[in-house]
């Protein structure tokens, strides 16, 4: 099947925006990688999946880490979303909190804490399912990615 054909009509599907963050310890390195591929999966136990690609860097570090953190994006972090995509270079907005002991965006909307429960190759990704630790969240606008554009939603309220 043509991957174009596929992309342009998945890109159909509008999604979130997410940073992907990983550690080795908390004085260890800090990985992160911009992922769309984030959903809930379960209530009981609480459970949300992100399908990593194997040629991510980030695949490898969460098969060693066993953990992830995850930070959704609101409409003002899009200069943050390009830059963990390798799209473009703003280290100085980079800004980590911690929460039981992962790294995550500050200003993100929520902040999620997991542990890869199971991993599954899928194609030419892996789908990593994390048990949530902890969560957290504040009120405001998503980045929202729809037709291969990055766009802020504004709510009407
Ligand atoms: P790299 O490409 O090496 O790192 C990514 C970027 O993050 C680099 O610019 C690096 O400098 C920066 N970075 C990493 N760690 C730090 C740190 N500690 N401090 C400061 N900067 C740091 N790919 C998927 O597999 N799944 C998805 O769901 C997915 N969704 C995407 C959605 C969107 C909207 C976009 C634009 C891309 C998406 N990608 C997804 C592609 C993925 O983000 C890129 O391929 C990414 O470059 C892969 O990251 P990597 O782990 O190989 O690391
Ligand atoms: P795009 O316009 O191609 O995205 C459209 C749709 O295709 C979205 O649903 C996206 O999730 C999906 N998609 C795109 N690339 C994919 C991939 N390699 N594997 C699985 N699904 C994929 O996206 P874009 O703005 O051209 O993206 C910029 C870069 O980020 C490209 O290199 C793209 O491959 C990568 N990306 C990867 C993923 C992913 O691995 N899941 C998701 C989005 C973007």
């Amino acid at each position: 099947m043509d991957t174009m054909s596929v992309r342009k009509t998945l890109g159909r599907f509008a999604s979130g925006v997410t940073v992907v963050t990983t550690a080795r310890g908390t004085t260890g390195e800090v990985h992160g990688m911009t992922a769309n591929a984030f959903t809930s999966v379960s209530l009981d136990p609480p459970l949300v999946l992100i399908s990593v690609s194997t040629s991510a860097k980030m695949d490898r570090r969460i098969e060693e880490t066993g953990r992830y953190g995850i930070s959704v994006l609101s409409g003002e972090q899009k200069p943050l979303s390009l830059h963990f995509a390798g799209a473009a270079h703003e280290p100085d907005l980079v800004d980590f909190v911690w929460r039981d002991d992962l790294p995550l965006l500050d200003g993100a909307l929520a902040h999620l804490t997991c542990s890869v429960r199971a991993s599954y190759p899928a194609g030419d990704h892996t789908l990593h399912i994390g048990e949530i630790d902890g969560l957290w969240h504040r009120d405001g606008d998503p980045l929202v990615f729809f037709s291969g554009e990055l766009r802020s939603l504004v709510s009407s309220r």
